[in-house]
C-alpha cells in the first residue's frame, strides 16, 4: 500500500507520551522484528532514534508485509500512537509509547547484510570501510561526523564573527613546502608535467596577506604522502588560518578563542584561557618531547654531574662521548612494577633503538636510602644524592638512562608514556591545552650533513637571535608556536618571514639554491618584493580535534571515507590501475613492478 513517505509526521525518535492518539506518517529502516503469531514488532529506525511498530491481524494486509520484512529494508507506515502500559521500556526515549501501524509500504529490500547494524559487535575493519554507508547507519558511528559537523560551524562562526574571509585555495598546484611527499597529478594538456596536490595552502595564504586580505581562515583538505601510522591519513583535514600585522600573542589569542568555542561545542566543556606557555628548551628538559602531557608528572631528572663521578662505565662512557645522563622516578613503583613489566620496557626500549633500560629498587636501610636489584652496585655510593635530585624515597623504582641527549630524551619520553599507563597516572577528563614556543629555527641532520628547518622554510627568527644567523645557526629560535593538547600536537605555526632578504638567508643555509628557490617558491619571493606586511598564522589538525572530542581510537572514525593504513579505500577500490588509452593519452607508461620474494 503507497505511504506518502515525503509527508512524515514526525522522525523514529521523536514520539513521546504525549502523542497517545495521534495518526502519524514515519519511515526508516527496519532495525529488528519479533514475530508473536497474531501480533509482530518491528523496530524502526533514523537518524534521530527509533520507534516500536506493532502490526496486528486486525490490519491483515499490513502483518503479512510485517511478517515478510529483513532487517535493514526501507519502510514507511501510517498507523496511531498508542501507550504501551506497563511494557514501557525506560532504555529508550520514545519507549513510553508505540504505533499501531494501518498501512505499510516497502520502499526498498535489503539484501543478506556483510554484518548486522544493530549490534555494537565491531566486524573487521575493511569491512566496515567497505560497507562504510552501513557501519554508517550506526547511531554511534553517525554521532562522531554529526558532533565533527558541530566543530566545524563552530570554528566558522569564530571566524567569522571575527572578520576573517574564507577563500579556497587550489588542490591542482605546486609542491608546498611541508617536507612530506607530494601526491603529483599528471597533467594532460601539457603532457610529461604534474601537479602536485598541496600539503598545505601555506604560500597561498600568506599571498593573501600580501593581497591586503588581513585576515583569512579554510577549512581545507591536505594531502601528504606519508607512510602511515595510526593517526595519519594520506588526506586530511586542517582548518588553516594566517593574520596580518600581528605578533605571536594576537595569533595565539586567536586560537585560544577558538579552541575555547570548539570545547564548549563539542564537549560542553569551559577551558581557561590563555593556555599555560613553554619554550621547546623547557620541554625537552623536563618531558624529553616538545609535546609533552603535562596531566601528570613524572619529569626527568638530569644526574649526569653526579654520574660522573660513579664507577659505573656504561654511565661514564655516555658522558665521556658528549652524552649525558637522566632519570625517571617511578612513585610506588618497586611494588606495583613487576620484573615482567619492567623486563616488558626494556624489550621496548631496545625496539626503539636503545640498548637497555638499567633501574634501581629504592628501599630504606639503616644507613640512609638502599638501591636493590638492577644496576644498585654501581650507583649505591650516589644513591642519596640521586634521590635527593630525582625526589625518590622507599618503595620507588628509578629508570636511568645514559647516551645522546637526543636519544636519552626520545626513551625516557617513551617509557614515561608506559608508565603513566600501567600505574594509573593519566586523571579522566582533564584537558591540558600547552603551548611550546621557541623552537630551533633550524635542526642539523648528521646523515645528511645540511640544515632543515624545524617548522618550513618561511618561519621567521626571534629578533633577539637573528644575529646569529651567521656566526651560530644551530642557536637561532623561531617564532613559531604548537599546541598540544594532552601530549598531542593539535596545531601548529608561526609568524613568517615578510623580508626578501631575509628569506633568501634562510634559503642558504637550508643549502636551497637560487635556482631551486626560484624553482619552488619563485611566486612567493616574488610577492616579498611588492609589499609584504607582518604576517603570521596558524594550521590546526581538525580530523584530530574531532577524533580526540569523540574520544575515538582512530583519525578514521571520525572521517566519512578514510583510507586504510596502507593508504586504500575498500569502498571505491582506490587507487586502482588505469586503462592503456589514459595513460596514453597523459604520454605516461607503468614501469613493471619489483618481484616480490623472489617470486
Ligand atoms: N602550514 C603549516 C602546516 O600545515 C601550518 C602553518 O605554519 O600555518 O603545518
Amino acid at each position: 500500500m503507497p505511504v506518502a513517505y515525503n509527508k512524515r509526521t514526525h522522525y523514529c525518535g521523536d514520539l513521546r507520551a504525549c502523542d497517545v492518539g495521534k495518526a502519524v506518517t514515519l519511515a526508516g529502516w527496519v532495525n529488528s522484528s519479533r514475530d508473536h503469531g497474531g501480533m509482530t514488532f518491528v523496530d524502526v529506525r533514523d537518524h534521530t532514534g527509533k520507534s516500536q511498530l506493532r502490526f496486528t491481524s486486525s490490519h491483515g494486509e499490513a502483518h503479512d508485509v510485517a511478517q515478510s520484512l529483513h532487517n535493514e529494508d526501507v519502510i514507511a507506515i501510517t498507523g496511531t500512537v498508542l501507550s504501551r502500559g506497563e511494557w514501557v521500556n525506560p532504555k529508550i526515549p520514545t519507549g513510553e509509547v508505540e504505533v499501531e501501524v494501518a498501512e505499510i509500504e516497502r520502499l526498498s529490500e535489503c539484501d543478506p547484510l556483510p554484518f548486522q547494524v544493530n549490534e555494537d559487535f565491531e566486524a573487521n575493519e575493511d569491512l566496515c570501510l567497505k560497507y562504510r554507508f552501513l557501519h554508517l547507519r550506526r547511531p554511534e558511528a553517525q554521532e562522531k561526523l554529526r558532533l565533527r559537523h558541530r566543530i566545524g560551524r563552530a570554528i566558522r562562526e569564530y571566524f567569522h564573527e571575527h572578520n576573517f574571509v574564507e577563500i579556497e585555495t587550489p588542490f591542482l598546484t605546486k609542491s608546498t613546502p611541508e617536507g612530506a611527499r607530494d601526491y603529483l597529478v599528471p597533467s594532460r594538456v601539457r603532457a610529461g608535467t604534474f601537479y602536485a596536490l598541496p600539503q598545505s595552502p601555506q604560500i597561498f595564504k600568506q599571498l593573501f596577506m600580501i593581497a591586503g586580505f588581513d585576515r583569512y581562515a579554510q577549512i581545507v583538505r591536505c594531502f601528504r604522502d606519508e607512510d602511515l601510522r595510526a593517526d595519519r591519513q594520506p588526506e586530511f583535514t586542517q582548518l588553516d588560518m594566517e593574520m596580518a600585522f600581528v605578533q605571536r600573542d594576537d595569533v595565539m589569542g586567536a586560537v585560544e578563542g577558538c579552541v575555547q568555542r570548539i570545547f564548549k561545542e563539542g564537549l560542553g566543556v569551559d577551558v581557561e584561557i590563555p593556555f599555560p606557555r613553554m619554550t621547546e628548551h623547557e620541554a625537552m628538559e623536563r618531558y624529553g618531547t616538545d609535546r609533552p602531557d603535562t596531566r601528570f608528572g613524572m619529569e626527568l631528572s638530569d644526574i649526569t654531574d653526579l654520574a660522573k663521578e660513579t664507577e659505573f662505565s656504561v654511565f661514564r662512557d655516555a658522558i665521556a662521548a658528549g652524552g649525558v645522563v637522566k632519570c625517571l622516578v617511578a612513585k610506588g613503583g618497586a611494588d606495583k612494577l613487576t620484573r615482567k613489566i619492567t623486563d616488558g620496557y626494556t624489550e621496548q626500549i631496545r625496539g626503539i633503538g636503545g640498548s637497555g633500560l638499567p633501574l634501581v629498587k629504592v628501599g630504606q636501610g639503616d644507613g640512609g636510602v638502599e638501591f636493590a636489584t638492577g644496576v644498585a652496585k654501581f650507583v649505591q655510593p650516589i644513591a642519596a644524592q640521586i634521590c635527593d635530585k630525582a625526589g625518590a624515597e622507599a618503595g620507588d623504582t628509578i629508570f636511568f638512562m645514559p647516551g645522546t641527549y637526543a636519544d636519552v630524551c626520545k626513551y625516557l619520553d617513551n617509557l614515561r608514556g608506559w608508565l603513566a599507563k600501567d600505574l594509573d597516572l593519566i586523571p579522566a577528563d582533564k584537558w591540558n591545552l600547552l603551548w611550546v614556543i621557541d623552537f630551533p629555527l633550524l635542526v642539523w641532520d648528521e646523515e645528511e650533513q645540511r640544515w632543515f628547518s624545524t617548522h618550513h622554510p618561511f618561519t621567521a627568527p626571534l629578533d633577539e637571535d637573528m644575529y646569529l644567523l651567521d656566526t651560530d645557526p644551530g642557536k637561532v629560535r623561531d617564532k613559531a608556536y604548537d599546541l598540544v593538547l594532552n601530549g598531542i600536537e593539535m596545531a601548529g605555526g608561526s609568524i613568517r618571514i615578510h623580508r626578501r632578504d631575509v628569506q633568501n638567508k634562510i634559503f642558504r643555509l637550508l643549502g636551497i639554491g637560487e635556482e631551486e628557490a626560484k624553482a619552488k617558491f619563485e611566486f612567493l619571493l616574488d610577492a616579498l618584493r611588492f609589499g609584504a606586511p607582518p604576517h603570521g598564522g596558524i594550521a590546526f589538525g581538525f580530523d584530530r580535534w574531532a577524533m580526540m572530542l569523540t574520544k575515538s581510537e582512530s583519525l578514521r572514525e571520525v572521517i566519512a571515507y578514510p583510507k586504510t593504513q596502507r593508504a586504500t579505500c575498500p569502498l571505491t577500490g582506490a587507487p586502482s590501475e588505469v586503462s592503456p588509452a589514459q595513460l596514453d593519452e597523459l604520454f605516461l607508461s607503468v614501469k613493471p613492478l619489483p618481484k616480490k620474494d623472489g617470486k
